[in-house]
């Protein structure tokens, strides 16, 4: 199911919508397209493209998004669902680098993806204590990451609006 980038009037990224959702916007003029795929939308009257993004016509305020909330599915987007010790893309957990029990906390920087043999192998210790190494520094993500949460990977046409996929 195609999936529509949907910008504030500042092209800022706001959210992900259907192409449905994004044409209701279109039609009632609350919205511009800004990039459109080749394929179209008929409908009984006229034919219209399909949006990939569209900007809203009025701002829309919502409350700045400084850091995503770190859950499991956005640790594991953040890391393009890669163990961040080995690479692996299967049997992903979440990790914490400095273990809870040794005063680590629920922060960005200190939770990664971890596949299962990793995270066995590290158990209740840091890193490097376990002969593991991290192959990126864990970081918040951009705001505009957000998007990764709707979308398995980022359109072409999407890019230039998102800060990390640039
Ligand atoms: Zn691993």
């Amino acid at each position: 199911m195609r999936k529509v980038l949907v910008l504030n009037t500042t092209y800022e990224p706001l959210n992900v919508c259907s192409v449905r959702r994004a044409l209701v916007l279109l039609l009632k003029d609350k919205a511009e397209v800004l990039e459109e795929a080749g394929a179209s939308f008929h409908s009984e009257r006229a034919v219209y493209p399909v949006p990939l993004v569209i900007r809203l016509r009025s701002y829309v305020h919502v409350p700045r998004r400084t850091t995503m909330r770190i859950t499991r599915r956005a640790v594991f987007a953040r890391d393009r669902h890669r163990c961040q010790y080995c690479g692996s893309d299967r049997h992903l957990t979440v990790d914490h680098v400095v273990p809870r029990s040794k005063g680590g906390r629920d922060t960005w920087d200190n939770v990664v993806t971890s596949c299962a043999p990793c995270n066995r192998k590290k158990a209740d210790r840091p890193p490097q204590s376990a002969g593991l190494r991290l192959l990126a520094r864990p970081r918040a993500p951009e705001p505009s990451a957000f998007v990764l949460l709707y979308v398995d990977h980022v359109h072409e046409a999407w890019r230039p609006y998102l800060s990390f996929a640039s």
